[in-house]
């Protein structure tokens, strides 16, 4: 039965349970898979719902869960709060094939795990008898925190804490997080950005005087981050469900590869993608799209890693990061599973702000191919898909479909190729409008108006009215006081 352990070497091995519960290992280092099982031929799931296809997967990685206990988590996260009757419609426009993420609650791709997760937690508290209130610390570039909140909001026996960058978000974004109702919801602006919230929140988990200090009060922390692999795994259903769909549509035929795309920030998302040819879906290329802030695309292309560059806070915020932290998973599986490695480099990239990898590893990166777009690139593209094709993306699908462009100049590769469209394009309506010939407005929400008028595309519910609720939270603290505002929210 596969088992989760840890990317910086550590023997302690965890049921897949345990290590939802956990979160994050005791050596700091991120849970993988210590087998990966497999799908068998995906021709089989054809026909089958995309709850079915979850649960296919899932079962794979989470075996530790009975099959009632699976059946039931998927049944209450894919159900009518998504407004797609599909869950996950996969639309052909232009050349591509957009996998829509975002038809859940909060119109972003982390509802996909998020409305999951909470279900396989307290399902895992269950298992493991745990009786202590599960505190989830969430860092947030924009998207997580709200789907995290809406996921979490008044499920018994949890705190839900999102710390997100008050600069650094959309203003739906923050309007979404700041307006949400739930008496275990907490929520504060950092003055700092991502990775100073995804840092503070990191040592928090590291400090074991705290965690001692919470035991005794009864709490015990876990992450909503895609760190935790009950966010991951749920996110490997969906590039299985694409390449089922490319099979049912005849747009690919039984055993012919395919190429994702997918715009990345904190390396969840793409992650997901390869352990889904891991188990067994034919994939060429990883296609990895970066906005300006882009690391990866450099440390693809030269096999360094390197931190020590200016931080751009762009018009696709939830990629603004420059510590993608799931790229140590796919590293540590590249290294052979070298938790040593591994570690050493954690430590330089925390010491030295960079790292370079083993010559093993860049052969193993070659699957992978780097791009980015910088903001008129992204407006470009997404004026460029409306007129010719009718289709509205968002900011951060814009940025994967110019890079996807690139790659397709480069390479002429032109096999079918899934992009994965991670939020809806009215929670960036200011890029979308401006992008497709709109005018100027006021403010966020005359934006989503404004776009509305102009494309008839439905506006999710979530985001309609939002200007009139009301505020709840209204805390910003400094990136080194995250320790106190934790306290204050559960005690
Ligand atoms: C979170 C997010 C991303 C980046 O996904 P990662 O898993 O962090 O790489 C891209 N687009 C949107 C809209 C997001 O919310």
């Amino acid at each position: 039965m596969i088992q989760y352990k840890s990317t910086r070497g550590s023997k302690n091995i965890k049921t897949s349970a345990q290590a939802i519960i956990k979160g994050i290992a005791e050596d700091k280092g991120l849970y993988v898979p210590d087998a990966i099982p497999s799908l068998g031929d995906p021709a089989e799931l054809v026909g089958l719902d995309y709850r079915q296809v979850a649960f296919k997967v899932l079962s794979l990685f989470l075996p530790d869960y009975t099959e009632e206990e699976l059946r039931y988590c998927v049944e209450s996260a894919y159900d009518a709060k998504f407004e797609a009757e599909e869950i996950v419609p996969l639309k052909k426009a232009g050349d591509a094939w957009f996998l829509e993420l975002y038809h859940g609650k909060t119109a972003a791709f982390k509802d996909m795990a998020l409305s999951i997760l909470p279900y396989l937690l307290t399902t895992a508290m269950k298992k493991e008898k745990e009786d202590k209130k599960i505190a989830i610390l969430t860092a947030t570039s924009g998207d997580t925190g709200k789907a995290a909140l809406a996921g979490f909001a008044d499920v018994p026996g949890t705190e839900i804490i999102v710390f997100y960058p008050s600069e650094g978000v959309s203003q739906v974004q923050k309007c979404q997080m700041v307006t949400q109702e739930g008496a275990n919801t907490h929520v504060f602006g950092i003055h700092g950005n991502f990775d100073d919230a995804q840092t503070g929140v990191k040592k928090i988990f590291n400090d074991s005087e705290f965690g001692e200090e919470l035991a005794a009060k009864g709490v015990k922390l876990s992450s909503a981050n895609s760190i935790n692999i009950g966010r991951l795994c749920p996110q490997i259903a969906y590039y299985v469900w694409s390449y089922v769909k490319l099979l049912e549509e005849g747009a690919v035929k039984k055993g012919e590869s395919i190429n994702i795309v997918v715009p990345t920030g904190n390396f969840g998302n793409i992650l997901a993608a390869y352990y889904a040819k891991q188990i067994g879906i034919p994939v060429n290329k990883f296609i990895c799209a970066s906005n300006r802030n882009k690391v990866l695309t450099d440390f693809i292309n030269t096999g360094v890693y390197d931190i020590r560059r200016d931080f751009y806070v762009t018009n696709s915020p939830s990629m603004d990061i420059l510590i993608s932290s799931n790229l140590e998973r796919l590293l540590y599986h590249l290294s052979g599973d070298n938790g040593e490695e591994i570690a050493a480099l954690m430590k330089s990239l925390e010491e030295q702000k960079y790292y370079e990898v083993s010559d093993k590893i860049r052969e193993g990166m070659k699957e992978f191919y780097g791009g980015y777009a910088d903001e008129e690139m992204t407006n470009d593209a997404i004026g460029r898909m409306y007129k010719e094709n009718g289709y509205l993306f968002d900011t951060h699908t814009a940025v994967a479909y110019r890079v996807y462009e690139d790659y397709r100049k480069e390479t002429g590769d032109d096999r079918p190729a899934v992009i994965a469209s991670t939020a809806s394009a009215y929670k960036f309506a200011d890029s979308a409008a401006l992008s497709i010939g709109l005018g100027e407005e006021k403010d966020g929400f005359a934006y989503i108006k404004a776009l509305n008028a102009a494309s008839g595309v439905r506006v999710p519910a979530g985001l309609k009215d939002l200007e009139s609720k009301k505020v709840l939270h209204t805390g910003v603290v400094e990136k080194d006081s995250l320790k106190e505002a934790v306290k204050s929210s559960l005690f």
